[in-house]
């Protein structure tokens, strides 16, 4: 049977499988959530927006005929992986996750663990620091019981409403960044405390790099729980799964 993927995207992970996938001359669509303004261009077919909820996904799954997704997704967008979970354990298409593991901390880091967004809100329950918080412009509101701070924001896109804190600046840049710029960004900014999710991958790695030269410590934000599920941990794995090469009908 030929295949057509759905990719569930929003990463760089899905944006380099979708080179693959285009390169191989498999069929395939893209899917973004919508977030972003100017998502980054795909060599494959894209569609934006959510589904409708694991209904909505897999009724999508059997009326476009889609033989394997790949969630390709942020480790942190948990909703929709266990979405694609269901959905597609329903529609009775396979289901491949394109991941990363988590970072681990390293000599010289200093992080602390928080388990979710309200625990980094919690744990900035404290004197008025200098902090570079990197969560996203969705979760900034979340951050207003804290507006004792100063905090620097880096953003894919600008805020939607201005921040719920007065002492900020913004920075718009989508990255990768160098964490020798990182390093001189901190310092210039007088940054004194680091926010990140665990994200892990390479593309955000530079500030826990940066923070780790510098001595500076870090409120690291842990992982959601995701159900079980066959994961990959490069393009190439997936592709094999894919069965990319062999005599399977590609
Ligand atoms: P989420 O909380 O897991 O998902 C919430 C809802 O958004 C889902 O139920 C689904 O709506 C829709 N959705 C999410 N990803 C989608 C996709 N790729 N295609 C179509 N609909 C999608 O997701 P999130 O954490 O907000 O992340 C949204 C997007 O941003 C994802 O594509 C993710 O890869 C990307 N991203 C997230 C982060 C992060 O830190 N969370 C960082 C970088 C990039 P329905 O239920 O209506 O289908």
């Amino acid at each position: 049977m030929t295949r057509n993927l759905l990719i569930l995207g929003g990463t760089t992970e899905a944006t380099a499988l979708g080179g693959a996938v285009a390169e191989a001359g498999l069929r395939g669509t893209v899917s973004f959530a919508g977030r972003v303004e100017r998502p980054k261009r795909q060599p494959l077919p894209q569609r934006i927006g959510g589904f409708g909820g694991v209904e909505g996904l897999r009724d999508y799954l059997v009326s476009h005929q889609i033989t394997h997704v790949v969630d390709a997704t942020h480790p942190f967008a948990a909703q929709m992986s266990g979405n694609a979970k269901t959905a597609c354990a329903e529609a009775g298409v396979p289901l491949i996750a394109l991941t990363r593991a988590p970072w681990g901390a390293q000599t010289g880091d200093s992080w602390t663990h928080v388990p979710d967004i309200a625990g980094a809100v919690a744990a900035l329950d404290r004197p008025a620091a200098r902090i570079m918080l990197a969560v996203g412009r969705m979760h900034l509101n979340d951050f207003a019981p804290n507006p004792q701070h100063f905090y620097l924001l880096r953003l894919v896109d600008p805020p939607q409403s201005p921040p719920p804190f007065p002492d900020h600046h913004v920075l718009v840049s989508r990255g990768p960044f160098s964490t020798a710029d990182d390093r001189a960004l901190m310092e210039a900014y007088g940054i004194d405390l680091i926010v990140s999710k665990n994200a892990g991958g390479t593309g955000a790695y530079a500030k826990i790099e940066a923070a780790r030269e510098l001595g500076l410590p870090v409120i690291m934000i842990d992982r959601p729980a995701i159900p079980d599920r066959a994961e990959a941990y490069s393009v190439d794995e997936v592709m094999a799964w894919l069965g990319h090469g062999t005599d399977l009908g590609v």
